[in-house]
């Protein structure tokens, strides 16, 4: 089908002004690199999502969910389909003593809200610049912390557009994984079991881990964050530097020389220049330690 019939047909699907068509994706991933949409939505409701859900299920479109796009790297040549952006879909508060927060909400945003209402549990998550859906999607974790650990249930959709709720125990947990990468749920909220604690000391640990993320992380440029999953044993980050890749370059993407482990848009790279960076760092450290590096950021999209 076509980009302007499908554009026409989600047209009545959803609120005014949440529709675009061929939108380029770049200022909506952290790496700042990547093609267009064919149509961009972004629905206000968990039945906006239902709707355009049922609608490329039924027409077969593919249909591509990104959350802040903070673990994604989109190609060059774009993503044919429906992208849904779920940032529109913010909300959050206290039910039935859980902490609630809507897919779209940022995981940072939800962190403060819980040292607002004075619940230690996800202090772990105040650096983490994703979504709650893309927190769950990949079980984020940081300083010792993980989605997994503070997660009561979820709300979500499965590929018929049915409304369900899945326990914690029912999400497959693992490293970096969930059973939200196999693609049958959309996460539309979450819920997090959360401990009244006291505000001073969640305020502390939160301060110190935003310190040691701000000393380590070259956040002054576009990134994915950590690109690559720690092997078994290991530091991507300290096998990077050890192969003296760091300050490598391709095109506009650099091997950062603050964070070995992360690969910075220094210079309008595209994603292309990036992606042949992962390759090659990924060549280098398996031609030096024998180690196979495996991606923790989600490479998507169509080559140009
Ligand atoms: C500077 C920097 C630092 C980072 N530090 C950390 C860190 O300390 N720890 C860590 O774990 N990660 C870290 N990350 C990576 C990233 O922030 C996390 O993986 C985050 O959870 C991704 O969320 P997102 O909303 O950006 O997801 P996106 O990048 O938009 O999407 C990632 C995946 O989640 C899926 N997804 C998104 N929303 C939904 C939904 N509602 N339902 C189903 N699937 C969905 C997408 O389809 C995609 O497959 C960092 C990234 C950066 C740029």
């Amino acid at each position: 089908m076509n980009i302007d019939n499908i554009y026409e047909d989600l047209q009545p699907l959803v609120t005014a002004g949440s529709l675009k068509r061929r939108e380029s994706l770049k200022n909506l991933v952290y790496t700042r690199m990547g093609g267009e949409a064919d149509v961009l939505a972004a629905p206000v409701t968990y039945e906006e999502i239902q709707s355009i859900s049922a609608y490329a299920h039924d027409h077969q479109i593919p249909l591509t969910i990104l959350g802040n796009g903070s673990n994604v790297i989109i190609r060059d040549g774009g993503i044919r389909g429906i992208v849904l952006q779920t940032s529109d879909l913010s909300g959050m508060g206290i039910r039935g003593g859980l902490l609630y927060a809507q897919c779209g909400a940022k995981i940072i945003d939800v962190s403060g809200y819980a040292l607002e209402q004075e619940l230690t549990g996800l202090e772990f998550a105040c650096g983490i610049p994703g979504t709650v859906g893309g927190a769950l999607y990949m079980n984020a974790g940081a300083y010792g912390g993980e989605v997994k650990d503070v997660l009561h249930s979820a709300l979500v959709i499965d590929q018929n557009g049915q409304l369900l709720t899945l326990h914690s125990d029912q999400l497959q947990w693992g490293y970096r994984s969930s059973i939200f990468a196999s693609g049958q749920y959309i996460v539309l909220e979450a819920r997090f079991k959360l401990l009244p604690g006291d505000p001073a000391a969640i305020k502390a640990s939160m301060d110190e881990l935003t310190y040691l993320r701000e000393s380590k992380q070259p956040l002054e440029y576009p990134s994915c964050g950590s690109v690559f999953k720690r092997p078994p044993g290991r530091f991507a980050g300290q096998l990077i530097q050890e192969s003296g890749l760091q300050g490598t370059r391709i095109g506009g993407a650099e091997v950062s020389r603050k964070h070995a482990g992360f690969i910075i848009n220094a210079d309008n790279a595209t994603a292309s220049d990036y992606i042949g960076l992962i390759q090659h760092v990924r060549t280098a450290v398996k031609h030096k330690f024998d180690v196979e590096l495996e991606t923790e950021v989600e490479i998507i999209g169509e080559e140009l």
